[in-house]
């Protein structure tokens, strides 16, 4: 039990979905691992979605909008935390969902898929031998996906994503979103728009973004994408961090909670 007063609730909550999720055998051990890194991460951003993230959350929505087979991708992590967000983002953007896990088994692939209708999701793609398709240069389970979804998607939106399987889909052309709190990450790196946020924060924001941005002309949008620099918000993150450090080292800041 967390008390309602306690200064770091909203992050214990989050730790203890997780953790839950691992109970429950959805999310892997690996999983408990990342969501420590990310942790870390949010403390030295600030646990707050910061003007880098909005910047991205805005060309991602963008992205979105534009695409013709948008896909968000899901694994146990994101289902932990956020599966309502998950699903009232793929309803606005008008995109699929679907399962996909780098720690791949049937169980978990089912796990998963019933936790998201459990929170309103129709169709859920990439359970079972729905991912009969295969990404090419990957190896071993990772590499398979739905070939209705991420197979033939030309927008991914990769919550959590491991470095290679993005590498992988920008080489098959796809525009690649991420959302990962380490901005140094080969994911942070590899992909076209790069949310350095915590996906509890950023995908509810993105999912305002979409229907913010609906209904604007294509060329709106188009500009939204053209002026859009991922390696820019990236070293925006980093600096960000190492001026938010400097002036707490300095007593300039103080850090509340
Ligand atoms: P990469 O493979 O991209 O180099 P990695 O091997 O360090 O990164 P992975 O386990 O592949 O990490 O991916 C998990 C990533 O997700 C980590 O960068 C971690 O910081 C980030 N992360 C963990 N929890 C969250 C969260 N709640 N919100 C956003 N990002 C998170
Ligand atoms: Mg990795």
């Amino acid at each position: 039990m967390i008390p309602p007063n306690h200064p770091r609730r909203e992050s214990l909550l989050q730790r203890e979905a997780v953790v839950e999720g691992f109970r429950e055998g959805y999310v892997a051990a690996q999983g408990l691992i990342a969501q420590g890194r990310g942790e870390c991460f949010d403390y030295l951003i600030g646990e707050a979605t910061q003007p880098f993230a909005l910047k991205a959350i805005r060309a991602a929505a963008a992205a979105l909008l534009l695409a013709k087979r948008p896909v968000v991708s899901v694994n146990g992590n994101v289902a932990a935390l956020a599966p309502r967000a998950v699903v009232e983002l793929a309803e606005a953007a008008g995109a699929l969902i679907e399962v996909n896990l780098f720690y791949r088994t049937g169980e978990r692939e089912e796990k998963i898929a019933e936790v998201l209708r459990r929170h309103g999701a129709g169709e859920v793609l990439g359970v079972g031998e729905d991912a009969a398709c295969v990404i090419p240069e990957l190896f071993s389970e990772r590499r398979r996906v739905s070939c209705k979804g991420i197979y033939a998607a030309d927008v991914v939106l990769v919550p959590l994503e491991d470095g290679d399987r993005t590498e992988a889909l920008r080489r098959m052309g796809k525009t690649v979103i991420a959302v990962d709190l380490n901005p140094l990450s080969r994911t942070s790196r590899a992909a076209s728009i790069t949310i350095v946020d915590n996906v509890v924060r950023a995908l509810p924001a993105l999912a305002n973004a979409v229907r913010e941005l609906r209904g604007r002309p294509r060329e709106d949008l188009e500009g939204v994408l053209r002026g859009y620099d991922n390696r820019g918000v990236l070293q925006e993150a980093l600096r960000h961090i190492l001026e938010r450090l400097r002036r707490l080292s300095e007593g300039e800041l103080e850090l509340v909670g």
